[in-house]
């Protein structure tokens, strides 16, 4: 930054008078009591002047029955795979590709053992 830029404390003060945060505005809930953002519904109870506009009991049980619907789905989901890919006589601990049926037990996994080979460098021709 040239020096020709700089500005001086004043004039970054009465930049920044505007920046403050104002309280929000809030309004009561005639028929809960709960706050809420005025001439909006109530996100408490779904009302507005009075009406019901959106039933947010309703809406909050239904998607309370979807969420454990869900989780039992996820649940059962969970056990059935695990009986899946149970295998018998499996060693614990270790991928199955990388048991040997014949063995029953852990051999070294074929990318692991082999060993990579650096290609040989170009000689330099000067
Ligand atoms: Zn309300």
């Amino acid at each position: 930054m040239v020096i020709r830029m700089r500005h001086t404390r004043a004039h970054t003060k009465n930049r920044r008078s505007h920046h403050g945060l104002k309280t929000p505005t809030v309004a009561k809930c005639g028929n809960c009591g709960e706050n809420h953002q005025p001439h909006h519904m109530c996100l408490a109870c779904g009302f507005y002047n009075g009406t019901l506009v959106i039933d947010m009991k309703a809406k909050h049980d239904a998607r309370e029955a979807r969420m454990t619907a869900k989780r039992e789905a996820r649940k059962g989901e969970a056990d059935t795979a695990e009986e899946e890919n149970a295998i018998p006589g499996a060693v614990d601990g270790a991928a199955p590709d990388m048991v040997d049926p014949a063995k029953q037990e852990v051999v070294d996994a074929p990318e692991v053992t082999k060993t990579k080979k650096a290609a040989p460098r170009k000689e330099q021709s000067a």
